[in-house]
């Protein structure tokens, strides 16, 4: 049986996911929810609650700081989802390149990613809804009918991060954000549980040379099994 309300779009670092997920979702009228928020929300309530992110993270703490934290959404006017933790909106603070620097580190571990799978599962119960992250379409919903893994070059990412306001530190450079995304692919592609990864079956997108509208038109037509651009 295969899961049809769930569009599972992964991929590397600043790939685009977000903002095609979110385009996807608006154009079908789905929810877009992004689990890279989850854990990033999950690093900076750690980072809050003094744990020390200088080498490997403390296992027994974070079950202590994850028995004090509820992730929950909001729906806006508009019917989107906006993440909180314990009830507070923390948009801006869970982009920052602090909480991107240690978010991969937190994402290795073991208690967080089983606190979370079971939250990531139960959002398909919301209706059609279209989930980017790294395992997707291959741990969280290895079922889902649609599935996507989107990428770009280095340097084409790097440009797309640069882009975007807060998320770099002060100073960046194209060179010094591709560094950056570079370890953080590294230890998300490398780590023992649901590492990042194309699904046998996910449809692989290079986005380098793509409008962004292009890459939806893609994502839609096989959604729809017919060819881009008709
Ligand atoms: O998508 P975003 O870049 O915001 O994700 C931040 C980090 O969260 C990733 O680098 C990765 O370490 C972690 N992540 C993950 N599994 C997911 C989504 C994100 O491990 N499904």
């Amino acid at each position: 049986m295969s899961l049809k309300n769930v569009i599972a779009i992964d991929g590397p670092a600043a790939s685009g996911k977000s903002t095609i997920a979110q385009r996807v979702a608006d154009r079908l009228g789905g929810y877009y929810i992004s689990t890279g928020n989850m854990y990033r929300a999950i690093t900076y309530f750690a980072m809050c609650n003094g744990l020390e992110m200088s080498g490997e993270p403390d296992a027994a703490r974070m079950d202590g700081i994850l028995k004090n934290l509820a992730l929950s959404y909001a729906r806006d006017c508009k019917g989107k989802l906006n993440l909180l933790i314990n009830g507070d909106s923390a948009d801006t603070e869970i982009r920052s390149p602090e909480v991107a620097k240690h978010v991969s580190k937190i994402a290795a571990m073991p208690n967080v990613r089983s606190w979370l799978i079971g939250k990531q599962r139960d959002l398909a119960l919301l209706g059609l809804v279209i989930m980017e992250g790294r395992d997707i379409g291959t741990v969280i919903f290895p079922d889902a009918k649609y599935k996507f893994f989107l990428t770009a070059s280095p340097e084409v990412r790097a440009r797309r991060r640069l882009a975007q306001a807060g998320e770099t530190p002060a100073g960046a450079t194209v060179a010094s954000v591709a560094k950056e995304i570079a370890a953080r692919d590294e230890m998300d592609s490398k780590r023992e549980i649901a590492p990042l990864k194309k699904a046998d079956d996910a449809i692989f997108i290079d986005s380098s040379r793509m409008t962004i509208d292009e890459v939806v038109e893609l994502i839609e037509s096989r959604i729809k099994g017919i060819p881009a651009g008709n």
